[in-house]
């Protein structure tokens, strides 16, 4: 996408997504959630990796229910998925519900203000209510909660509710209070609306059991391989491999200095190989100094700050490491988390900052 290719061309780096493990990762979804439909969450162009291709995977394996957070995100779906239920987490604001309609896509409805306009905009049309219970950022806070379940008679007759839903705020980890507080919030709003079907999990609480599941969960993360939830191991299989090319070699002196700033120095006589990723393909700057690369299946330091297309690594403890190589910074041996975790942030920011300008490659295609 975006990017013309020539199979000829050499291809300094590479976005390698394992469509197989998507669907491995989709399946052990539907396993841990017991009788609970299991919706693909693809907002942000399927975590970075490529909607089209994430969602006919999902659909394949007979997903179809997918959430998008923006209304041209699931403009997109529509054209790739004809017949699948579309829910659109972003709500229906009032500029936005002439292209809802158009495109057949089901709002998330995030205040009683959506709540009204949508009921307006057609007879019947279909919707699901997001229901505030501890995020404090999108879906009916209690007061309106509180006014829906006293008035749910009137103000939900010209709508299909097909969902009532909320969020967790700490499912990543399974000792937090905080998920039995929403869970009983959620439980609680339940009883003061009318029957619907509902759904509280995303990637994390699908894995913090039975109490969690309702009849729909909503994974992102572990879909793409990434882990969940705090603790160890990770139940997901690896999708996304990032890997670059050596693109040149050298000897330096003891006390050389690497790349802008002068930031890392030489302490003994040292190689370096220098490979074509930098910050401008959504590597972290942050890993300066911090992450690392494997070549041939062994760890090598970076060396100095990442630039925008180029990154240096200290390869000198590694022998026969030749110019063409390929280093992987994502993959099997380094996990999402790992380099997350170098660069002081969290596996959806490194996915979702892959640039275009890396060629993607998909395997396993249906
Ligand atoms: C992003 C999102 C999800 C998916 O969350 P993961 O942690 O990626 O599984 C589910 N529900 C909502 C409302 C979201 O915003």
């Amino acid at each position: 996408m975006g990017i013309v290719r020539h199979m000829s061309q050499f291809e300094p780096a590479r976005l390698t997504v394992r469509l197989g493990a998507i669907g491995a990762n989709y399946r052990e979804c539907i396993r841990r959630a017991g009788a609970a439909a299991v919706a693909g969450v693809v907002k942000a162009d399927g975590y970075g990796l490529g909607v089209a291709q994430v969602a006919k995977t999902l659909a394949g394996q007979g997903c179809d229910t997918f959430f998008v957070a923006r209304l041209a995100e699931g403009i997109t779906l529509r054209t790739i998925l004809p017949r699948a239920r579309i829910f659109v987490l972003d709500g229906a604001p009032q500029a936005a519900i002439p292209a809802l309609i158009a495109h057949n896509l089901t709002p998330v409805l995030n205040s009683l203000a959506e709540i009204e306009a949508w009921s307006k905009a057609g007879a019947g049309l279909d919707a699901a209510i997001h229901i505030d219970t501890g995020m404090n950022r999108l879906g009916l806070p209690p007061d309106e909660l509180a006014i829906l379940a006293a008035e749910a008679r009137g103000r939900l007759k010209n709508i299909q509710l097909k969902l009532l839903m909320s969020h967790l705020a700490c499912a990543d980890d399974s000792s937090s209070p905080m998920n039995a507080l929403q869970l009983s919030r959620f439980k609680a709003a339940l009883a003061a609306l009318p029957p619907a079907s509902a759904s509280l999990a995303s990637s994390g609480g699908v894995l913090l059991g039975p109490d969690y599941m309702f009849d729909m969960v909503r994974p992102g993360l572990g879909l793409y391989g990434g882990n969940p939830r705090n603790e160890k191991p990770n139940p997901f299989a690896v999708v996304a491999v990032l890997s670059a090319r050596i693109l040149q070699l050298r000897r330096v002196d003891k006390g050389e200095t690497v790349g802008y700033g002068a930031t890392f120095q030489a302490q003994r006589p040292s190689t370096l190989a220098t490979v074509a990723l930098g910050y401008a393909d959504g590597l972290m700057r942050a890993i300066g100094n911090r992450g690392k690369g494997v070549i041939k299946g062994v760890v090598a330091p970076i060396a100095g700050r990442l630039s925008m297309d180029l990154v240096t690594l200290d390869v000198t403890d590694i022998p026969g490491v030749t110019v063409g190589d390929e280093v992987e910074f994502l993959g099997d041996t380094i996990s999402l988390d790992e380099l997350a975790a170098a660069a002081n942030t969290a596996p959806y920011e490194i996915l979702t900052s892959l640039s275009q300008r890396i060629p993607r490659h998909y395997e396993d295609a249906a």
